[in-house]
């Protein structure tokens, strides 16, 4: 899929705020600092859409981008920051549910794990509630230019063998991507060019 528009829609803790068009929207959601900025930036071939920071838990809203006015691709808060107060965090894990749970228009949503690191506890918490809410998701291993190929083949078979000790029966399909290199961005948007079709 070539990109040829992306604009940025509304940004907010509210569902019933969120755009009411009915085209397909895919989420992308992480901890903090993974990389989602970069990626989303990446995807959609601009240095800004998505705000990049070397300071973790700022994007703290629901922000709606429309991409070639068919599609929306949703830039969820990171979670798992320390940082950010628990209270603050409550009403971030309210929202998110709320989005997670009544967002019709959601077809799939990208988990971003960073390539160097084993699932953590709230990952793995965060693809249970996936799970149990049968949302579907796909795997974004992101920052895959900081490891060699081998330690990347590697790595993803210590997060499938993580997975599987958590109960998965099989592990969703997964993209290596590096927003410095571009890698993985033609499969994803291919991707995602093939939900909308669907
Ligand atoms: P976010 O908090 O998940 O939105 O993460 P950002 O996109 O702001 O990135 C966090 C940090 O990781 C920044 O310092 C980025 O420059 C860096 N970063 C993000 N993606 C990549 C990547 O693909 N490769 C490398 N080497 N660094 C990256």
């Amino acid at each position: 899929m070539k990109i040829k528009t992306a604009e940025f829609v509304i940004s907010n803790t509210d569902i019933k705020r969120c755009p009411t068009d009915q085209i397909p929207e895919y989420a992308f959601i992480g901890r903090s600092n993974v990389g989602k900025s970069s990626l989303i930036n990446m995807l959609v071939n601009q240095n800004k859409l998505a705000k990049t920071s070397g300071r973790p838990g700022k994007t703290q809203l629901i922000n709606h981008f429309k991409i070639n006015d068919e599609w929306f691709l949703v830039d969820l808060p990171g979670y798992g920051y320390a940082q950010v107060s628990k209270s603050k965090r409550k009403v971030f894990q309210e929202f998110i549910t709320e989005y997670f749970l009544k967002r019709e228009q959601l077809v799939c949503t990208f988990l971003l794990v960073d390539s160097r690191h084993e699932p953590q506890k709230v990952d793995l918490e965060f693809m249970r509630f996936l799970g149990e809410h049968e949302i579907p998701f796909m795997l974004v291993f992101t920052k895959s230019d900081k490891l060699k190929p081998g330690a990347i083949h590697k790595n993803l078979k210590i997060f499938e063998k993580k997975m599987l000790e958590a109960g998965w029966g099989a592990i969703p399909r997964a993209f290596v991507t590096s927003a410095t290199g571009k890698d993985g961005k033609d499969e994803l948007l291919e991707y995602i060019g093939e939900l909308n079709t669907m």
